[in-house]
């Protein structure tokens, strides 16, 4: 998402006010509590659509402006996540400032819990980078707008298998828009990344006939991924290059850039990592002019969203499923958009988010 450039030096009173203008953020908590250390900033962008929803990351963050950037930007992401999801939800996002290894307690967790509670269910929050379902665990004694919980405590447990048949989803979706099938059948997939989401990914994959490509940096998962889904495997430096049909990012974000874009020679990008572009304007629109279909990744890789979301709602496992099944048609009116208005899919997502805001803001201006 677009960085917030107002911010860019000392956090001032008015440069986070103009910052908070010029992405129309609703509001910035600032918690701090001496005894436990805590010190946390609650970014709320939108809740048109529904409460604010988003994890709690715990950074060391060298300025605390960083920290309220962080906070600004990935509440951003998160209102169009939900938004273009379908959910009755906003964005939002919370930061702790500290060490996770160093300055995290159960007092600390608790206390940030107590902040939630006092936002009366305006914000959710989840775990993050730097938090843990334990973590979840001391704030829920706290407050009940907390998600991501154990199953044992009416959680939805892991999210990632729900994340891998999204990202199934929306890989489809990209081949019938290619290829006007969404047979995988035969097609070469290179997935990067065979972790939590990528190898339940590689598993939908083999299922269906696909010949795998696999890239990571643990030997164990590429074992895994050779020895039961008949994988692969391919050195790190070849995968962006090489010659296959759909290439799957599912490692780290920020992965495509001016120079690895212009090597690849898949006619699909799609895959769950965050942010996969490093600008998504720039970089968007190289993708395109290669004639690349891209799957933007905060569509794609909703299932995460939905699945906690479904445990606000009572969670029920088949609903998060056949909830994020609906990424296959998204993914597809994405590519209506980007043709239609011959921009890139980055840019036709956010348009999808912002259309469905603007029609519930006119749907609730009346009692
Ligand atoms: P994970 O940590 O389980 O898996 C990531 C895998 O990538 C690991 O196997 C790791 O060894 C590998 N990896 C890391 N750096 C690499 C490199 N340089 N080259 C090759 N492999 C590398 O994480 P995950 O939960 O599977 O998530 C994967 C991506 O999807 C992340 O970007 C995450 O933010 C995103 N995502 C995940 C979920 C979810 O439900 N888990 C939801 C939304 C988005």
């Amino acid at each position: 998402m677009a960085e917030i450039q107002t911010i860019n030096t000392a956090a001032t009173q008015y440069e986070i006010f103009a910052g908070l203008e010029h992405t129309n953020h609703e509001q910035i908590v600032f918690c701090q509590d001496n005894a436990t250390g805590l010190k946390a900033i609650i970014a709320i962008h939108n809740t048109i659509l529904g409460p604010g929803l988003g994890g709690t990351r715990m950074w060391m963050y060298a300025h605390e402006k960083d920290a309220i950037r962080d906070a600004m930007r990935l509440s951003r992401g998160m209102t169009y996540k939900a938004s273009v999801a379908g959910l009755n939800l906003g964005g939002a996002k919370a930061v702790i400032i500290g060490d996770p290894k160093l300055h995290k307690s159960e007092a600390l967790m608790r206390k940030f819990g107590r902040f939630v509670e006092n936002l009366h269910g305006k914000y959710i929050t989840a775990e993050d980078v730097g938090t843990t379902t334990r973590d979840m665990e001391y704030v829920k004694m706290e407050t009940n707008h907390v998600v991501g919980l154990p199953e044992i405590m009416g959680g939805g447990g892991d999210p990632s298998p729900v994340t891998a048949y999204g990202t199934y989803m929306g890989i489809k979706a990209s081949a019938k828009a290619a290829w006007g099938n969404d047979s995988l059948h035969g097609k070469s997939v290179a997935v990067l990344g065979i972790g939590k989401v990528g190898m339940h990914l590689v598993e939908y994959l083999h299922k269906e006939g696909a010949r795998i490509y696999v890239s990571d940096i643990s030997e164990s998962a590429i074992q895994a991924a050779v020895e039961n889904h008949g994988a692969i495997p391919v050195s790190g430096e070849d995968m962006i290059g090489l010659d296959v049909d759909i290439f799957a990012p599912c490692a780290l974000g920020g992965l495509l850039n001016t120079e690895n874009i212009g090597r690849l020679k898949c006619q699909i990008v799609a895959g769950a990592a965050n942010n996969q572009l490093e600008d998504e304007k720039i970089h968007g629109d190289l993708i395109r002019d290669k004639g690349i279909f891209y799957a933007p990744d905060f569509v794609i890789n909703a299932g995460g969203l939905i699945n906690v979301y479904s445990e606000y709602t009572g969670y029920v496992r088949e609903k998060a499923f056949a909830q994020t099944e609906n990424i296959y048609n998204t993914i597809l009116d994405i590519y209506g958009i980007a043709s239609e208005k011959k921009i890139n899919t980055q840019l036709a997502a956010i348009e999808l988010a912002e259309r469905r805001i603007q029609s519930m803001m006119h749907v609730h201006s009346t009692f």
